[in-house]
């Protein structure tokens, strides 16, 4: 027996009835296919098990969503509590007005909240209530930066079936280059609508940026100047960096901010929040979806939220990454691997110096070592820390890393 048949039989399987198997993101083609498992089985903590039996400490937390740990028991409880006496029906429950009360409180630049169920949801609205409230049409955005399916946010690869006129309205400039940046509002100030940025750049296939001194306050003042609306994207970072929105961290305030992923550590909703100024448009943007107001996962996010505010969370994962890191440079230092260890702590990703894009064999090498002794990463997309991850997780990785960077030293070199 190999230790993903299981896996691969059902991939084969899937790949019958299913288009392309597994879609989107979560496809094995661009894992290490064959050497990685296919599907999961069930889940603990920071721990999950696949279809084969084998278990692993998770390092992707669904691509963001685990952020207090798989089946956390007062979440649970509570999405549970709130399904008994209605999930999905014909009105909201009080949980809606609770959870945008929750985060008017928690978030510094939110007096309104309204929720939907996908990161790509909230940040289409939030695109299209900035040109509500401006009466623009432009939305600037970083090139190769992933919004969600919205077709006005897929470009290159991933934007088979597009075309030309769903991006037409967008304009592009390269992250952190603030000159080119401010050319860019200047040449269009009069048509943009707004400016759409993740709180960093982490982008799947790229080392992770974290924002260059004075970039995100040239934003906000472009913005300011040109009457154009600030939306941050923190539907994969959101809830990781700090409550009130990543920006927070480096004391600049977006005027809409997009969540998901984290919100309801699994349980399916996002949130799009924003300034009193901009309240108005945002009532006459049409947002529903059949299942918007569905109540469960609203109690499940009051829950995280309340749990990740008692047990510092954020603090725990700024912890447990660091020691992550710290373990990981020194163990790539003494197998003398030259890597790049990029993005903030609970949101880190390593690179080996002089692989770029989908071309990585010696983090394919690394990765496929890993899956085998039980540690589950990514050999292209930024991993996730979570508050479940405990020290004796991070001490048992670093055992299965050193011996990842020592099989690709002997390996590759
Ligand atoms: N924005 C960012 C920054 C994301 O990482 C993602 C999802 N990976 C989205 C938007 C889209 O979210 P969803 O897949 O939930 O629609």
């Amino acid at each position: 027996m190999g230790q993903f048949d299981k896996s691969y039989e059902l991939f084969n399987r899937a790949s019958t009835v299913i288009p392309g198997g597994i879609p989107g993101h979560q496809t094995p083609l661009i894992q290490v296919f064959g050497s990685c498992p296919c599907y999961m089985k069930r889940a603990e903590g920071a721990h999950f098990w696949d279809v084969d039996g084998n278990e692993y400490i998770d390092y992707m937390c669904g691509y963001g969503p685990m952020v207090l740990g798989y089946n956390h028991p007062k979440v649970e409880a509570a999405a549970r509590a709130q399904s008994e006496d209605i999930d999905t029906g014909n009105l909201p429950t009080e949980r809606y007005i609770e959870l945008a009360e929750k985060m008017v409180d928690i978030i510094p630049i939110a007096d309104w909240a309204i929720f939907g169920k996908n990161g790509s949801d909230v940040t289409t609205y939030a695109t299209r209530a900035a040109r509500v409230h401006t009466g623009r049409s432009k939305i600037v955005m970083v090139e190769e930066t992933y919004h969600g399916i919205g077709t006005w946010a897929l470009s290159g690869l991933i934007a088979e079936g597009n075309m030309p006129e769903d991006t037409a309205n967008m304009l592009t400039f390269k992250y952190n280059d603030i000159e080119g940046f401010k050319r860019l509002i200047e040449e269009h100030k009069d048509e943009v609508a707004g400016v759409i940025l993740t709180p960093f750049h982490h982008e799947a296939t790229h080392d992770s940026e974290m924002p260059a001194p004075g970039f995100l306050e040239a934003v906000r003042s472009a913005c300011d100047d040109a009457g154009a609306v600030f939306i941050v994207d923190d539907v994969r970072a959101g809830f990781r960096m700090h409550m009130g929105g990543s920006l927070e961290r480096f004391g600049v305030r977006p005027d809409l901010i997009c969540f998901s992923k984290a919100l309801g550590n699994g349980h399916p909703i996002s949130a799009c929040v924003g300034r009193e100024d901009l309240k108005d448009a945002a009532s006459q943007t049409f947002f529903t979806g059949s299942f918007f107001t569905s109540s469960a996962p609203m109690a499940a996010a009051l829950a995280t939220i309340d749990e990740m505010e008692s047990i510092d969370a954020i603090g725990i994962m700024y912890a447990r990454g660091e020691m992550l890191k710290d373990g990981m440079l020194d163990q790539a230092d003494a197998h003398n691997l030259e890597i790049i260890y990029s993005g903030p702590e609970p949101i880190p990703f390593m690179s080996f110096k002089g692989e770029h894009g989908f071309e990585r064999d010696k983090s394919r090498l690394f990765s496929e070592e890993c899956f085998k002794r039980g540690v589950w990463l990514h050999p292209l997309h930024n991993w996730f820390i979570s508050a479940a991850h405990t020290e004796e997780d991070i001490e048992k990785t670093l055992e299965v890393t050193d011996a990842a960077f020592k099989r690709v030293k002997d390996e590759i070199g």
